[in-house]
């Protein structure tokens, strides 16, 4: 296995004396986030860099690549760049089983964490789907699917025109609001 595909990053030495630990490495195919998996065109870059500040430690990193999303009319696979950073202050349990999001005294998120090796799946996953758009539309003059036969109109002529299904339906409802 491909050291570089881990996502993780070893803080022992930092956690024996202050320093600062850096780590960069690649996700290929796709980037799994809780239920969704979001796939890649390409490899995600990531790098982070965790610092200690007295009992806790900053977590600063990013991570870039291209994923692949639903075009939002017709459904193909769309590449959309996406260039994510985040920040957090983390704390280390050793009885921590988990990663665990807490508050400190002064009201802060902070992530626990029990291991020296620090999984970043989860800190890489969250930044990069919170930077995704919300949709992606594969060009702006996209014709989307036949809403009849759902061919897509980009590349066929199904027969069913668009705009005669949309006129029609018009029709349909000024016939009827006519009558009420
Ligand atoms: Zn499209
Ligand atoms: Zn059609």
């Amino acid at each position: 296995m491909d050291v570089r595909e881990l996502q993780s990053i070893n803080l022992a030495q930092i956690l024996k004396e202050p320093g600062t630990a850096e780590a960069e490495g690649v996700i290929r195919e796709a980037i799994t986030a809780g239920e969704d998996v979001l796939p890649l065109q390409g490899e995600a870059e990531w790098s982070v860099t965790v610092t200690s500040a007295g009992e806790e430690f900053w977590l600063s990193g990013e991570v870039h690549g291209t994923v692949l999303m639903e075009c939002r009319r017709c459904l193909k696979p769309t590449p959309q760049p996406v260039d994510a950073y985040f920040q957090h202050l983390l704390e280390f349990h050793p009885e921590v089983e988990e990663l665990t999001l807490v508050q400190n005294e002064d009201d802060e998120d902070v992530y626990r964490f029990g291991e020296p090796d620090l999984d970043l799946r989860f800190f890489l996953a969250q930044a990069f789907a919170l930077a995704m758009p919300y949709t992606a539309l594969c060009d702006e003059s996209c014709k989307g699917l036949c809403p009849v036969c759902g061919a897509d109109l980009n590349v066929t002529e199904c027969g069913h025109v668009q705009g005669d299904a949309v006129s029609g339906a018009l029709a349909e409802l000024g016939k009827f609001l006519d009558e009420v």
